[in-house]
């Protein structure tokens, strides 16, 4: 095992990685500052995958207090209200950041102003993008930056376990694999940014990139962490179906298609929105995700297994001019966008709960930060499309404010407890060393079919404990047991961390006995009080998952007020 020693470590490299590294490094230049990523910096994680764009309210006529309700609302008010303000008032600054230090261009208006689009659930238009390839420009500016400033890079190094003090009172550490040659690394630091983006990958059908298998909320619980809201799996309506041998399927068509007055229809070519919502079409993610759900479930499919997109009402020319990157993403899997009709099915899109934290990306450990999609608590039952990479992008730089201060003012290396190190290893290494050999790609697809059937958009429960001690089983075959880039260890573990997020993800759901936003029961559909709301949290004591309900403080506006004042 090779050792290393940082102030700062950075699990990630997705928006909330990159600014945390250059805030911190702004704070406090002495420092020296690493980011560990499983993938290539720059080219991994789904800031990159960002389409629609990125919301702050810079317009005249909006106000960060409008933000913040369609936020709190677009919740169903059971954000943390202190989180959703931070967020709110921070993305106009980021916004700002990006364009006149990072480097962003965005789309402008013919005056010059920046140009912001409309997105579902919000009431005025202010999602910045870059035409339809917003996340690529923002990743790609901070990779650069990031580059420039000497930060150190671990790359293709994954992150394992949190490694504690012995006495278990703070984060000495992070053990790590280098997956080029199958080492283990310790890395000592005296403050660790969790930032490693969550993903719903364990559901059959999902959007985010294929690096991503919620590994920090699984490193979280295995440490003992509160997580909040692990039952609010946001499904995006439109992802692309393109049948099981492509990575394609999957890929979100974005909201604008069903805005602009593209029509859902089921198997017999039949629109069937408006008997579930008078807004049809365009009603919010969550109901159109379950009405084609329920379409589904009837058996009323396309061939393989959806429902139709058809735009071509609106006229072909118009559609290729105005979505052009989405008319040329179907064309790659055959399907004609403008002209004809495309297979859709609502993939698991992103995960709203998360590590519990304070508004300064603190959490209940001592040395360890969180930001971006791996926490929990800013968009409670609902995440509004343009508030995703918002999150990332302020709550990364606030971490990196954070961590600079914290490791001047209190900050010191920890002696790992030596014993949790070698326990780490011997997890990781199980499958080299014992077991009985059964197939991976079983193993998935029964999560795949459990996560989807039982724990999908809608909620009926489900069990994983055999799905998890058959991977505590696994032996890898000896032919494969090279550790050079072995993917199947990799799979193994990937596997393990989505297995014991799912855990988290129905415990969270059966404590839940209402329906709000992203999480809908079939035997409670009521949304309950709202004054009375309450949040999941979940927690892994002595190997068991305990949840509790929590109130939800309503710090600055209670359910039937609002901050506008017209
Ligand atoms: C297709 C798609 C479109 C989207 N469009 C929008 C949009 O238009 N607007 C919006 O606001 N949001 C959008 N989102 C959501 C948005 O992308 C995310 O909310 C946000 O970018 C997450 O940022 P992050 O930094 O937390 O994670 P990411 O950007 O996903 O980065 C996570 C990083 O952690 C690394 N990592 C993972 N596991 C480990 C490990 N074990 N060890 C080390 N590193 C690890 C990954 O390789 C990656 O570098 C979209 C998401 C998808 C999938």
């Amino acid at each position: 095992m090779r050792r290393l020693r940082t102030d700062i470590l950075i699990l990630g490299s997705g928006g909330a990685g990159l600014f945390a590294a250059l805030h911190a490094q702004a704070a406090n230049p002495s420092l020296s500052i690493t980011i560990a990523v499983k993938g290539l910096l720059g080219k991994c994680g789904c800031t990159r995958m960002v389409q629609g764009g990125y919301n702050a309210a810079l317009a005249a006529g909006d106000s960060v207090e409008r933000h913040f309700m369609d936020t709190i609302e677009g919740g169903k008010w059971l954000p943390d209200q202190d989180l959703a303000w931070t967020l709110v008032t921070g993305a106009i600054e980021r916004i700002h950041e990006l364009e006149n230090e990072i480097g962003c261009f965005f789309d402008r208006n013919p005056d010059g102003t920046i140009h912001q689009k409309a997105f579902a659930g919000q009431t005025f238009d202010r999602t910045v993008h870059k035409g339809d390839l917003t996340g690529i420009e923002i990743i790609n500016r901070l990779a650069e930056q990031v580059w420039a400033r000497g930060i150190a890079r671990l790359e293709e190094h994954r992150a394992l376990e949190f490694i504690l003090t012995a006495d278990g009172d703070a984060l000495a550490g992070v053990l790590l694999v280098d997956m080029r040659d199958g080492e283990y690394v310790l890395v000592e630091a005296q403050a660790v940014l969790l930032a490693t983006g969550g993903g719903p990958t364990m559901y059959r059908f999902h959007t985010p990139s294929g690096d991503k298998s919620c590994d920090g909320m699984a490193m979280a619980l295995s440490a003992g962490l509160p997580l909040r809201d692990m039952e609010m799996v946001q499904f995006h309506p439109t992802g692309l179906l393109a049948g099981a041998h492509t990575r394609m399927t999957g890929t979100v068509l974005e909201e604008g298609l069903r805005g602009a007055g593209g029509y859902l229809l089921d198997g017999r070519g039949e629109r069937f929105m408006l008997s579930h919502d008078p807004r049809g079409e365009r009603a919010t993610r969550d109901i159109v995700s379950r009405a084609i759900y329920a379409e589904m479930r009837a058996g009323r499919t396309t061939p393989n297994g959806g429902v139709w997109l058809s735009m071509a009402h609106l006229g072909a020319d118009s559609v290729r001019s105005q979505f052009k990157g989405m008319v040329e993403r179907c064309a790659d899997c055959g399907f004609d966008l403008a002209g004809g009709r495309v297979e859709v099915v609502p993939p698991a899109h992103y995960m709203m709960g998360g590590v519990e934290f304070a508004a300064d990306c603190t959490t209940a450990l001592r040395g360890l930060f969180v930001a971006g999609e791996d926490s929990g608590g800013v968009h409670g039952a609902n995440r509004l499309g343009g508030n995703g990479v918002a999150n990332s992008t302020v709550f990364g730089a606030i971490a990196g404010d954070a961590m600079a201060a914290w490791v001047g003012r209190e900050g010191s290396f920890r002696a790992a407890d030596a014993r949790a190190v070698k326990a780490a290893i011997e997890r990781a290494e199980r499958p080299f060393h014992t077991g009985e050999a059964s197939d991976l790609e079983e193993i998935r697809e029964r999560l795949h079919t459990t996560m989807w059937d039982d724990a999908g958009i809608e909620r009926a429960g489900g069990a994983l404990d055999a799905l998890a001690r058959q991977l505590r089983g696994y032996a890898m075959p000896s032919a494969a047991r090279d550790r050079a880039f072995n993917m199947t260890w990799h799979d193994w573990l990937n596997l393990g961390n989505l297995v014991s997020v799912s855990e988290a993800i129905v415990a969270a759901a059966v404590a839940r006995e209402n329906s709000r936003g992203a999480h809908f029961r079939a035997d409670f559909p009521e949304p309950g009080e709202l004054s009375a709301s309450t949040f999941t949290r979940v927690r892994k004591v002595a190997d068991v998952l305990a949840v509790d309900e929590v109130p939800v403080r309503f710090t600055r506006v209670r359910p039937g007020e609002s901050l506008l004042t017209t």
